[in-house]
């Protein structure tokens, strides 16, 4: 068989522990068989961000903003623990934060559906997209504990010295105050984000924030999607056949709940933290989520919402067989191989990256599954596989499709 061509490379950011070695068996088995792969490749294991003074994350995020498509594994955020075992000079920052700052991008998760595994909410029939803008709010606030009485101002004080202070509260006891802040840059870079990825998924896009209440902060984002929507991307969405439309949060989320789900569901920080844990463990399972960061010029980074799974890293350096589940990682591949496809026309390797989910899903269909989506199936006998033999499955599977 002749092997799938590309034009531009991916670039291809490795990472750690289980999913570092679930990468390898992917790439072997699932992608070189049949692709003529091209890869520009980042080490982003820790030991080599350690050796290269975290260059290397640096230096794989400048390479996604010239090449427009990656893929990265899980990797570790070190803290103290991580400090001693792999004897780091510098307790590095959090890659996919230091990614994200370079990309200036909004992260949108989802959830990856089979006939086994039902949503716990029994009306849902798609997948809910969260689009979680990454930037500022009370992730970036400043907050006091007051134990006195006294007066709390909020004040903004402009590069010509001129004040503007309003009074917050009175206090005559204790309590707290907090200051919060976001940018009309970011929330436009999220804006955008959101209209381009409902339009790349023919997807409706909801907004939800609390305006009502907030009038000058939340206010702000509804205005700015809102002219951002009527000047730029009002008449691609009614040729797409796809509606964006704003309300109060509350709303939307009872909307949510009685919806069929199909939908891209943009919220502020805050909102998207809460609602993607909630959405992922209604549809199934955090191994089944995908990720995929969009930056504001149309740069695409994807990769799976878990971490590298260390509990079964360290069975594996015993020795043991695991049943760690590769199913968000082959869709990184996946994804940015489809995107890779789309950029530079190229529809034999869509077509080979449409195949491999085909693959992924009819295995699991089948029943046979790792250990954490055997007991979530219902109605079907299931069979419990280690990674190994589930990619094989996976690998007979394609082949047939691709026959
Ligand atoms: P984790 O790697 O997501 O794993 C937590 C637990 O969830 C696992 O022990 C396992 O449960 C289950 N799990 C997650 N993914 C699975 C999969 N693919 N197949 C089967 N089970 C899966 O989170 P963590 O243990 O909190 O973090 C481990 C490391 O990952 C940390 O160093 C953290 O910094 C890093 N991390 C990286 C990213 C990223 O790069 N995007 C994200 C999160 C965390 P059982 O043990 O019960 O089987
Ligand atoms: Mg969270």
């Amino acid at each position: 068989m002749q092997k799938i061509q590309m034009k531009t490379p991916l670039v291809e950011m490795d990472g750690d522990e289980m999913t570092r070695i679930l990468w390898k068996m992917i790439k072997d088995e699932l992608i070189l068989p049949y692709v003529d792969l091209k890869t520009e490749y980042y080490d982003l294991g820790l030991e080599n961000r350690d050796a290269t003074n975290d260059q290397v994350t640096i230096d794989a995020a400048n390479a996604n903003k010239k090449y427009g498509v990656s893929v990265k594994c899980a990797t570790i955020t070190p803290n103290a623990q991580r400090m001693d075992e792999y004897n780091l000079h510098q307790m590095w920052k959090s890659p996919n934060g230091t990614i994200r700052a370079i990309l200036d991008g909004t992260v949108f998760r989802a959830p990856i559906m089979i006939d086994p595994i039902e949503p716990i909410v029994k009306n849902w029939k798609q997948p809910i997209t969260i689009a979680r803008h990454a930037y500022g709010d009370v992730y970036r606030d400043t907050e006091f504990r007051i134990d006195k009485p006294g007066k709390a101002t909020l004040c903004f004080t402009d590069t010509e010295g001129n004040k503007e202070e309003q009074e917050i509260f009175q206090f005559e006891g204790k309590g707290v105050v907090q200051g919060l802040y976001n940018k009309d840059d970011s929330i436009t870079s999220f804006a955008r984000s959101c209209f381009n990825y409902a339009l790349d998924k023919k997807q409706d896009l909801w907004f939800g924030a609390k305006d009502t209440i907030s009038k000058k902060y939340d206010h702000t984002f509804k205005d700015i999607f809102q002219e951002i929507y009527d000047t730029e991307y009002k008449a691609k969405f009614e040729a797409a056949g796809i509606t964006y439309f704003y309300s109060l949060i509350d709303d939307i989320v009872a909307r949510v709940m009685r919806s069929e789900g199909g939908m891209i569901w943009a919220c502020k920080n805050y909102d998207g933290d809460v609602m993607s844990d909630m959405v992922s463990t209604a549809f199934g399972s955090l191994a089944m989520m995908t990720s995929v960061l969009v930056s504001p010029e149309g740069n695409y980074e994807y990769e799976a919402a878990h971490g590298t799974v260390t509990r079964h890293y360290y069975r594996y350096l015993k020795g043991e067989k695991t049943s760690t589940n590769p199913i968000a990682t082959i869709f990184a591949w996946t994804g940015a191989l489809n995107k890779r496809g789309e950029k530079d026309g190229l529809p034999e390797l869509q077509d080979f990256a449409q195949k491999l989910e085909q693959a992924c899903l009819d295995t699991l269909n089948a029943g046979i599954m790792t250990k954490d989506l055997c007991h979530l199936a219902q109605g079907i006998e299931t069979k419990e596989v280690n990674s190994e033999e589930f990619i094989h499955a996976i690998q007979t599977r394609l082949n047939e499709l691709m026959a």
